[in-house]
């Protein structure tokens, strides 16, 4: 069994999908092709934002905001301490400080009240200048926008959602990708919307902001390519997976959002009182990167794998350290206990999901957890 099955993606949208990208390898237009364009277009419209400039990765799509408002050394930047890496990473690459903050063990997502306090750490402290939060939409479910947009504004402070895992979600009726001051995504190609590859894309309705963000990621570009009026790097989506993300969107409005919930909804119905399932809040919406569950403690997770492994079933432990244990992270002071966190990283575990898998299946992978975790 496959985790996330993208070879039954690729039978089922085989003759699309060939035909968009030969007709990129006829046209020869690999960089900056009409089809990039295209996709800015559709996933702008999608979201409900002015702006949408594709970029290499969801890393650089990160780094390049915050480039954009000018992130730099002095400045903390709040994320949450039960992320992938790259959320993290990118601060420090940009010389500012990450601040981690503990997340609700419900939703995984970051928790405004372990944010307003470490805000009010830092400021108590002095020594850093609370400038961005980047919430962080875990798995697919958008964070508490409400409240984090409340606080993270109340402080003079941006808000960056990171929709790397959160393409397709919703809050209050608003897409993931349109609910902090900006957001970025990525195409990874086990995310919600992924490519053949590596891509990734910022969201903004700033003017300003897009033309700079234009700019870094050709060079520093002004007027033309030529002309290099700051410095910047080479950050592009390639035409032949914006091709590919032109067949793979198409097919994530008309089936694949939907399906991939239905599939969730399976699993939470056939473990119900098993074990802790995913919780998704009244008025969100998730698009499902990842189907995690919660059992009693690490020795019991680590024999619950064993046995889906004999059984060729695949998990995954998404995410076993939080942030602030790891070793390039070691010498960065803490400023709230991320107590949820620690706790989560020993208890968690994720089920194989996306969209083509069936009633059945879920059910009999169910089945199986429901007879081992017998508490
Ligand atoms: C995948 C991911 C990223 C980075 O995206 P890449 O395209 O792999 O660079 C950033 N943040 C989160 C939460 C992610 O899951």
């Amino acid at each position: 069994m496959e985790f996330r099955d993208l070879k039954k993606q690729y039978q089922v949208l085989k003759e699309r999908m060939d035909k968009a990208v030969f007709e990129v390898m006829t046209d020869c237009n690999f960089i900056s092709g009409r089809q990039v364009k295209e996709l800015e277009e559709k996933l702008a419209s999608y979201m409900g934002v002015k702006h949408c400039i594709t970029c290499g990765n969801g890393t650089d799509a990160l780094s390049m905001m915050l480039m954009a408002w000018g992130i730099g050394e002095g400045d903390a930047v709040f994320v949450p301490d039960f992320t992938f890496f790259a959320t993290g990473e990118v601060v420090s690459f940009e010389g500012a400080t990450p601040v981690f903050v503990d997340v609700d063990s419900d939703t995984f997502n970051m928790d405004p009240v372990s944010l307003e306090k470490a805000i009010l750490a830092v400021k108590a402290e002095g020594r850093l200048n609370p400038r961005v939060v980047i919430p962080v939409d875990l798995f697919g479910l958008p964070a508490d926008y409400d409240h984090i947009n409340e606080i993270g504004h109340k402080y003079g402070m941006k808000v960056l959602e990171d929709a790397a895992q959160g393409f397709g979600g919703m809050y209050k009726g608003r897409r993931a990708g349109s609910l902090g001051d900006a957001a970025t995504t990525s195409f990874f190609p086990a995310k919600p919307l992924g490519c053949y590859g590596d891509g990734g894309a910022i969201f903004t309705n700033d003017d300003q902001e897009a033309e700079y963000l234009r700019s870094i990621a050709v060079h520093g570009k002004g007027s033309f390519k030529y002309d290099n009026v700051r410095i910047g790097w080479n950050s592009r989506l390639d035409t032949i997976q914006a091709a590919i993300l032109l067949v793979k969107f198409d097919a994530f409005i008309e089936y694949e959002l939907e399906d991939v919930n239905k599939v969730a909804a399976w699993y939470t119905e056939a473990l119900k009182g098993k074990v802790k399932t995913p919780v998704v809040p009244e008025g969100c919406y998730s698009s499902w990167a990842q189907y995690t569950i919660q059992v009693k403690n690490e020795e019991e997770r680590t024999a619950l794998q064993q046995k889906l492994k004999e059984q060729g079933i695949p998990t995954m432990v998404y995410y076993p350290k939080p942030m602030h244990e790891q070793t390039a992270y070691k010498d960065l002071k803490p400023y709230v206990p991320c107590s949820n966190t620690v706790s989560l990283c020993k208890t968690v575990v994720s089920l194989p999901l996306d969209p083509y898998k069936g009633e059945q299946t879920v059910r009999n992978i169910s089945q199986f957890i429901n007879d081992c975790c017998c508490y």
